[in-house]
């Protein structure tokens, strides 16, 4: 059987072939590709044209990272944090209280908060029992309470009341990760060390393949089928620093801060988590994921 011809499936162990038709995985190609797929993961080798090996190359990540700039730029020129907050403290305990819930939620319980504790010695001396009350409508409050107070006494006691500058003092504060980190730096001190990847830029720097799916450890793999055939959408428990990782290859470091924020709109706009609305999205004709049938 002509291997451009075939599409070849390891499932629990047998290999299974098919015969592939269409156009290249990632429509760069005329003619088929080498298809493999391991446990619902797709591994799409080129085997015609001129790129050889994997379509998923750092190169053509790039070029891809290139165009979804441009696109994500034009459709979101303003995007920006929707957290609110007055100073950089302020920004600290939202960025923690938004971990699994919605910034939305957060700003609405931050308003009354910031009201009631107006410095960082507040929340020294608060009583956890009185602050739990105060944010019992977010989700895990009792384990944020511990490390809002917690940091606040770090902050207090080893900066001197001043949010950290640095990527390695910010992850020593509870409650405080990567994602969050680049957050505070960029927004606070316009320091970029990275690329803040949330649940939004998780999801879509998969779809749109700027991070390689081989690259991804993770068990919890979203497929769906597109002409008859199944192709991975995103892995949802993949490593968020091992995809920042990646990012950081492909994409130049003067868009690193802006492209959190297009994603985050993007995600919520129309890639969302389930039924993308990839018909109305001016990204179909570069996405892998696109839902929209190929012809
Ligand atoms: S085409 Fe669909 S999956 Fe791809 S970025 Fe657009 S909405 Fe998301």
């Amino acid at each position: 059987m002509d291997p451009h011809m075939v599409h070849i499936r390891v499932v629990h162990g047998d290999v299974k072939i098919f015969p592939l038709e269409g156009l290249c995985f990632l429509r760069r190609h005329r003619k088929p590709t080498l298809c493999i797929q391991v446990n619902s993961a797709f591994v799409v080798y080129c085997t015609v044209g001129m790129h050889g090996s994997k379509t998923e190359s750092t190169v053509w990540r790039k070029r891809q990272g290139q165009k979804v700039w441009e696109l994500l730029s034009a459709m979101y020129p303003h995007a920006k944090i929707a957290l609110q907050y007055t100073n950089p403290w302020e920004l600290v305990v939202a960025v923690i209280l938004s971990a699994q819930t919605t910034d939305k939620k957060v700003n609405e319980v931050t308003v009354s908060l910031f009201r009631k504790y107006k410095t960082i010695e507040d929340y020294v001396r608060v009583d956890p029992k009185e602050f739990q009350s105060d944010i019992k409508q977010i989700g895990f409050y009792k384990s944020k309470t511990q490390h809002i107070l917690a940091a606040a006494k770090i902050v207090q006691e080893k900066y001197r009341g001043i949010v950290p500058k640095t990527m390695e003092d910010l992850t020593r504060l509870p409650g405080i990760a990567r994602k969050s980190a680049n957050i505070i730096l960029g927004v606070v001190y316009g320091r970029v060390e990275g690329i803040a990847v949330d649940t939004h830029v998780a999801r879509i720097s998969q779809r749109l393949r700027l991070v390689p799916p081989l690259a991804l450890r993770g068990k919890m793999k979203r497929t769906f089928v597109r002409s008859g055939v199944e192709i991975l959408d995103y892995i949802k428990d993949a490593n968020t620093e091992t995809i920042e990782r990646e990012l950081m290859k492909v994409l130049p470091k003067y868009i690193w801060f802006d492209f959190t924020y297009r994603v985050i709109d993007h995600g919520r706009a129309l890639c969302k988590a389930i039924r993308p609305a990839c018909l109305a999205c001016p990204l179909k004709t570069i996405c892998p994921a696109s839902r929209v049938e190929q012809t």
